[in-house]
C-alpha cells in the first residue's frame, strides 16, 4: 500500500536548495496528519553528506542514490531514478519544488509512472474524510483558486514554488536514517553530452533570500523613484523589490517582481510604497513578518494586510523616514 510523504531533495553543485527544507516542512505537517513518515530522495554524486542536513530539517528517512551519472542535472538519469525509487518505495505523496529542476524532473516522471501532478501549487492540506492530497493553486489567469486531487493513482505529485512553504527550525540532534539505493543505470541513459557548465558572472539578487525588502509600486510614478527606495533600503541593509505594473512598465527587472506570477517572498520587513494591494500581490508577500504600507489612499486593500499604515504621500514620507533612520543610526 502507498505511504509516506515523499520529497525531491534538490542538490545544485552538491547545496541542498532551499526550496527543499520548505517542503521538508509541509511535508512534516502532512506526515503527521496521516500518521505517516518525510522521505527526503537524495540525488547526485558524492552527497552523502548532505543526507544529515535533510533530517535536521525534518526529514525521518533519506533514500540517497550516489552515482556518477547524477553529477549534473540530466533530466533522463534524473528520471529514472527517481521513477526506480517511487517503484521501490511506493510512496503516497512526492513533492517537487517549482523550480527549473523540479518543473523539468516532475512531469517527466508523472508520464513515466503513470499519475497525476499538479504544478506550482500554493496550499496543501490533507482531506479529513479521503486522505486525499487536496492541492490548491491559481487557475484561469489568478482569477480563481483551484483545490484539485488525484484520487484514482499514487502517488500523489505536487510542485511548489519556492518560498511559499516555511522550513521547520533546523535540529542538529535528531537521528534520521539513510538507506542507499542503487539505480542500474546503462550507458545510453546519459543521451545529453555536457561539455561545459558555464556559471552566470554575477548572481543576480534574489528577493526571496531578502530579510527587508523596500517595494515600490506604481504610486512612485516614475522609474527614477527607485532611487529614493533604493537609499531607505540601502540605510535599513534591505534590497528593493516591486509590484507587477512597474515591471510591465520596464523600470524594474522581472526578477524582482512580488506576486502570484512573480516571487513569493517572507522577510522581517515589507515596506509597501504606493502598492494598492491587489489580491495577486498580496499572494507574493502577506506572510511577511512585519507589513508597512505608505499608500496616499487610506481605503487602499494594501491596509488591510498591514501592521502599520501610513496614510501619505511616498515622495514625502520615503526620504523622510530615511533621513531619521540616518540621523538614529548615525
Ligand atoms: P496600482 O494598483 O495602480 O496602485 C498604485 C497605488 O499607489 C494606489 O493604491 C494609489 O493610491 C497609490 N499611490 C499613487 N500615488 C501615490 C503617492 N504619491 N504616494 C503614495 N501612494 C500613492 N501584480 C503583482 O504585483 N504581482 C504579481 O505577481 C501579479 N500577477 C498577476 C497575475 C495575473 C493573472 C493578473 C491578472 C494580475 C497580476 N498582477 C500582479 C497585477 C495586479 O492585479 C495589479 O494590477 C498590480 O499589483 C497593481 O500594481 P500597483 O499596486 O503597483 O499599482
Amino acid at each position: 500500500m502507498s505511504k509516506n510523504v515523499f520529497v525531491f531533495a534538490e542538490q545544485r553543485d552538491g547545496e541542498i536548495q532551499k526550496v527543499s527544507f520548505e517542503l521538508i516542512g509541509k511535508a512534516r505537517e502532512l506526515a503527521n496528519t496521516l500518521g505517516e513518515k518525510v522521505v527526503a530522495i537524495l540525488l547526485g554524486h558524492k552527497v552523502e553528506g548532505q543526507a544529515e542536513r535533510l533530517v535536521a530539517y525534518g526529514a525521518d528517512e533519506v533514500i540517497l542514490v550516489d552515482d556518477k551519472m547524477l553529477a549534473e542535472y540530466v533530466t533522463e538519469p534524473y528520471a529514472k531514478a527517481i521513477a526506480a525509487v517511487i517503484h521501490e518505495f511506493d510512496p503516497e505523496i512526492v513533492l517537487y519544488g517549482a523550480t527549473a529542476i523540479g518543473r523539468d524532473l516532475a512531469p517527466r516522471v508523472s508520464a513515466r509512472i503513470h499519475t497525476g501532478l499538479t504544478a506550482d501549487c500554493t496550499g496543501l492540506a490533507i482531506d479529513p474524510e479521503t486522505k486525499n492530497l487536496l492541492m490548491t493553486r491559481p487557475a484561469f489567469g489568478g482569477n480563481i483558486m483551484a483545490t484539485i486531487v488525484c484520487p484514482d493513482f499514487r502517488p500523489q505529485m505536487a510542485t511548489v514554488r519556492p518560498g511559499v512553504m516555511q522550513s521547520c527550525p533546523m535540529d542538529t540532534k535528531v537521528k534520521g536514517k539513510v538507506t542507499k539505493f542503487t539505480v542500474p543505470f546503462a550507458a545510453e541513459d546519459m543521451n545529453v553530452k555536457i561539455r561545459k557548465v558555464v556559471k552566470a558572472a554575477k548572481k543576480a539578487t534574489d528577493i526571496t533570500e531578502c530579510k527587508i525588502l523596500i517595494s515600490g509600486g506604481r504610486g512612485i510614478g516614475k522609474a527614477d523613484k527607485f532611487e529614493m527606495l533604493k537609499d531607505l533600503a540601502d540605510v535599513l541593509g534591505g534590497e528593493i523589490s516591486s509590484s507587477r505594473a512597474n515591471v510591465d512598465a520596464g523600470w524594474i527587472g522581472k526578477e524582482r517582481q512580488v506576486g502570484q506570477t512573480g516571487k513569493t517572498v517572507r522577510p522581517n520587513l515589507y515596506l509597501a510604497c504606493g502598492i494598492s494591494g491587489a489580491i495577486q500581490h498580496l499572494a507574493g508577500m502577506e506572510g511577511s513578518d512585519l507589513i508597512i504600507a505608505i499608500n496616499k489612499n487610506n481605503t487602499a486593500p494594501i491596509f488591510d494586510v498591514a501592521d502599520v499604515g501610513i496614510v501619505g504621500d511616498v515622495n514625502v514620507v520615503v526620504p523622510k523616514l530615511t533621513e531619521a533612520i540616518k540621523k538614529y543610526t548615525e
